[in-house]
């Protein structure tokens, strides 16, 4: 299930990502979790879901890791943005840093959140 495009170092660069933005969602300005915060409000898979920032690529390739290209989205803004291109969403791009420990990784993870 890997993803060879994205580079070694993808979970650092979308780290800085969501740094650099103060873990706001760029597209809505939902303000979202971290993992340490999620943990320590004791979130539970849903929550963590729907509060969960990730960083996309603007351009859909994951190879394309200039700091243009990047762009930190709430799971629901970044839903939509695949939602156009089915997929294309992988388990790199989306779930880094909230598998489940009772789950196994898989690139059905993702689940669109049934508030929005
Ligand atoms: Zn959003
Ligand atoms: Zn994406």
């Amino acid at each position: 299930m890997k993803d060879s495009r994205y580079p070694k170092d993808w979970k650092a660069i979308a780290l800085l990502k969501k740094q650099s933005v103060n873990w706001t969602c760029q597209n809505c300005g939902r303000y979202c979790y971290t993992k340490e915060v999620a943990d320590a409000l004791g979130l539970d898979r849903s929550d963590r879901k729907r509060y969960e920032l990730s960083v996309h690529h603007s351009d859909y390739n994951p190879e394309n890791n200039s700091p243009e290209n990047l762009i930190a989205l709430c799971s629901g803004c970044h839903l939509g943005k695949h939602s156009r291109k089915r997929g294309n969403v992988t388990p790199g791009d989306l779930s880094e840093n909230l598998q489940p420990s009772h789950s196994k990784p898989s690139p059905h993870f993702l689940e669109i959140p049934k508030s929005i």
